[in-house]
């Protein structure tokens, strides 16, 4: 029997996040960030430092505050501590285009 080849089933600790939770504004974003710094918290997910070359590093999730103020753009990847599983959330504020946050693409 042939599998497909997209993964549909994820772990029993990240299969909640398994739906994009899209972040249309101030609101979405606070939520957003809450969730990712209970995820971490619990030990679910781990958070992967992003870096780009030639600017300062982006604070790491637990040390923003979810109701902000925020950087103007931020980007978070995360990965499964069970099943590896790679997570992101990004949101550019300043604009306000919004972001996501759920699997990473
Ligand atoms: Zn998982």
């Amino acid at each position: 029997m042939n599998k497909p080849k997209k993964l549909t089933v994820s772990c029993e600790h990240c299969s909640l996040l398994q739906k994009e939770f899209p972040i249309l504004g101030p609101e979405d974003l606070t939520e957003a960030i809450r969730q990712a710094q209970t995820y971490v918290a619990n030990g679910i997910l781990v958070e992967v430092p992003f870096v780009v070359q030639n600017r300062s590093p982006f604070p790491l999730i637990v040390e923003i505050k979810a109701e902000g103020p925020w950087d103007d753009l931020m980007g978070f990847t995360f990965r499964c501590a069970f099943c590896d599983r790679r997570y992101y959330l990004g949101a550019e504020t300043y604009h306000g285009s919004g972001g996501s946050w759920g699997p990473a693409k």
